[in-house]
């Protein structure tokens, strides 16, 4: 049963200080503290404890030892009883993965790995996932996390644009974007068409990442198998960055691809302001109209707290005119998580949406009249979230502020999925 984890993972457990920072500054277990999302039916104070990180480390320590400890070795090991088991499930599959605790904690736990090993381990078990992750194997046979058709992959891209079928960048676009977020794609090669770069796209050869069943504890053949197709697929058109719109497949092709294809990729992995910078550095010339709002905007946990990638998105937004640029109080490595990452959307729809809530409420603090991130499920969490709290806030992607500020048209053509949301 714990088979699943390193040795060092196994000390990691052991290395918990107490010392209580992470707690502090988990943004489930606030949700959970105040009552904000409810888990279970009755809950007292102690079962609130045990969704925060730190009670997580303790009670894995505590069934690690049941097993395995001195009295283990001495008087046999101790059941770990289903019910446990269970509850520990619901406590591991409500976190975000958001990484905060990893950033905070004093005995430098590499937490999210922790996190992710613990779900391999309740799925190895039988217990895990959670709520509707469980079919996420059945839809991602589809080759796409929304069952959509993977020959509609383009039906989002605007009949004047052209792509080339081999060029040295690559528009890796995303589920989310191609079928749910199509305002994002469109602006994205909207601004790669202006500046004359020639790009390819992988069209209905592009597979999901692999994020969702990585991410809820479900590596599978199949993720190997679309990991190897994507990474192939990518060098079969001469590609040397790729340049992705969304920080979960940012982040996992980044951190997970070079895993499972056993070296180095060969090619280089970008975030759309990433290479929008680099280009300007080549000398590439933006031609920018003023925008005239108060903006703030929101580091998604995958390309900040994981990637580690805070300046470009803001420097891109700094060269827009007319744009105020606020900050709100938890950026950057203590930016406050969207709520939408880890599988929780999708597993714990209203937790999610309740810590969207909460961080639309930090860009209200600041007088924000719209927020701006760079994931387009980030978009569409705090979308979700706003709409909720029925303001006056609007929300939207780096990428569609700089296209309509250059004058680009970013409408996106009648297609099956341009309402659903
Ligand atoms: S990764 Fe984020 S949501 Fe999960 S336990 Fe750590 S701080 Fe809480
Ligand atoms: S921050 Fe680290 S050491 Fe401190 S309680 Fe949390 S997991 Fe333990």
């Amino acid at each position: 049963m714990f088979e699943r984890f390193r040795c060092t993972q196994l000390l990691e457990f052991d290395a918990c200080t107490r010392c209580n920072e992470c707690i502090e500054w988990c943004p489930v277990y606030q949700e959970i503290k105040e009552e904000k999302f409810v888990p279970w039916d009755t809950m007292c104070e102690e079962d609130k404890l045990g969704f925060s990180p730190k009670y997580r480390v303790l009670k894995m320590r505590e069934m690690l030892n049941k097993k395995y400890g001195l009295r283990a070795l001495i008087f046999g090991p101790r059941e770990i009883t289903k019910e446990e088991l269970e509850r520990y499930r619901d406590q591991t599959y409500m976190c975000t993965t958001c990484g905060t605790c990893r950033t905070v904690c004093e005995s430098r736990l590499d937490t999210v790995s922790l996190w992710e090993t613990t779900r391999e381990m309740l799925v190895g078990e039988g217990i895990g996932p959670y709520g509707k992750q469980s079919r996420f194997l059945e839809i991602l046979k589809s080759g796409n996390m929304y069952e959509a058709k993977q020959e509609e992959r383009l039906c989002w891209l605007p009949s004047d644009i052209e792509f080339k079928k081999e060029a040295e960048v690559a528009y890796f676009v995303g589920c989310t974007a191609a079928f749910r977020a199509q305002k994002v794609a469109v602006a994205s090669v909207r601004v790669l068409d202006e500046l004359g770069v020639p790009f390819t796209l992988l069209g209905e050869e592009e597979l999901c990442c692999g994020s969702v069943l990585m991410r809820s504890g479900q590596p599978s053949p199949l993720v190997e198998n679309y990991i190897m197709k994507n990474i192939e697929n990518l060098k079969k058109r001469g590609v040397k960055k790729v340049v992705f719109s969304c920080a979960g497949c940012m982040k996992t092709a980044t951190l997970d691809w070079p895993k499972y294809w056993g070296k180095e990729l060969p090619f280089e992995t970008l975030t759309f302001p990433q290479y929008i910078l680099q280009l300007v550095d080549e000398g590439y010339e933006l031609d920018i109209k003023p925008v005239r709002k108060k903006v703030t905007y929101h580091d998604p946990c995958h390309t900040g707290r994981h990637l580690g990638i805070y300046e470009p998105p803001r420097r891109l937004i700094q060269m827009i005119p007319g744009l105020e640029f606020v900050e709100m109080e938890r950026t950057r490595e203590l930016q406050r998580c969207c709520g939408a990452g880890g599988a929780v959307k999708a597993g714990i729809p209203q937790l999610a949406l309740a810590m969207s809530k909460r961080r639309v409420e930090d860009a209200i603090e600041v007088d924000a009249e719209m927020l701006i991130s760079t994931c387009p499920f980030c978009r569409r969490n705090l979308r979700d979230g706003i709409k909720e709290m029925g303001i006056d806030m609007e929300m939207e992607d780096l990428m569609v502020i700089l296209a309509e500020a250059m004058g680009l048209n970013t409408e996106v053509p009648e297609n099956p999925y341009l309402y659903k949301s």
